[in-house]
């Protein structure tokens, strides 16, 4: 017998939680749900209205309003059927969505869509707190992390492939300041979950933690048979 299993990716920003959810979903055929890209979505509807990122109310509003769909088979990401996955990649949007994300009505609403998406099919879904509040009965859960350094040359070598001007030092205050919120917000902090495995990646090349995850899911799924779409 097949079942639907979650495979929850958490961690700080920069930890290469995208990349290797990814692949890790293509692997195993399951959906990808990149979580980030919901708040940034909701964070760059507000900017467009001009709503103030302090208006919990409002921002509420819009996160349950939202229609968000990932296109299958690729990253990109709809809001209310327009395209907008280059747009929630501006550095401005990730200090927007990490502020938005800090109020517990946008939460509850996208949370709600997660669990949503994750209750139709196997999903890979990478975030802040996927084990610890979305799923945290998921069947397998990693704790992505990496030392701040290595984590702000990735974000900056991102930033740069994409031809977008990336200052390091900016980079790396940027990126501080987004996990602190992360951490501190009274909801759903980043935090590891205490059935989650703690992965480095510091040292790691995407390979070797791909590697390291499909291992974690086979020990914890008998060898993947479980897995349906
Ligand atoms: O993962 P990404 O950097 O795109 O996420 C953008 C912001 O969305 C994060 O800095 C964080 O504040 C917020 N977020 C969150 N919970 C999640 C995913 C992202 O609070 N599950």
């Amino acid at each position: 017998m097949t079942k639907r299993i979650v495979v929850a990716i958490d961690g700080p920003s920069g930890a290469g939680k995208s990349t290797i959810a990814r692949r890790v979903a293509e692997k195993l055929g399951c959906i990808y749900i990149d979580t980030g890209a919901m708040y940034r979505a909701v964070a760059l509807w507000a900017s467009r209205l001009g709503v103030d990122l302090t208006d919990g109310l409002r921002l509420e509003q819009l996160a349950a309003a939202a229609e968000i769909q990932f296109e299958s088979g690729s990253s990109r990401l709809l809001l209310n059927g327009e395209d907008v996955s280059e747009e929630i990649r501006a550095p401005r949007m990730s200090q927007a969505a990490s502020k938005v994300s800090s109020v517990a009505g946008v939460r509850r609403a996208l949370v709600a869509k997660q669990r949503a998406m994750g209750a139709e099919s196997s999903v890979v879904m990478e975030g802040r707190d996927i084990g610890t509040v979305v799923f945290p009965e998921a069947g397998v859960k990693v704790f992505l992390d990496a030392d701040p350094r290595a984590r702000a040359e990735r974000r900056v070598r991102e930033l740069r492939d994409k031809g977008l001007e990336a200052d390091a030092g900016e980079v790396a205050r940027e990126l501080d300041e987004r996990d602190e919120r992360d951490r501190g917000r009274a909801d759903s902090p980043l935090l590891q979950a205490p059935d989650a495995i703690y992965l480095d990646s510091t040292a790691l090349t995407p390979d070797q933690v791909e590697l390291a995850i499909l291992k974690v899911i086979r020990d914890r799924t008998s060898n993947g048979k479980e897995l349906s779409n």
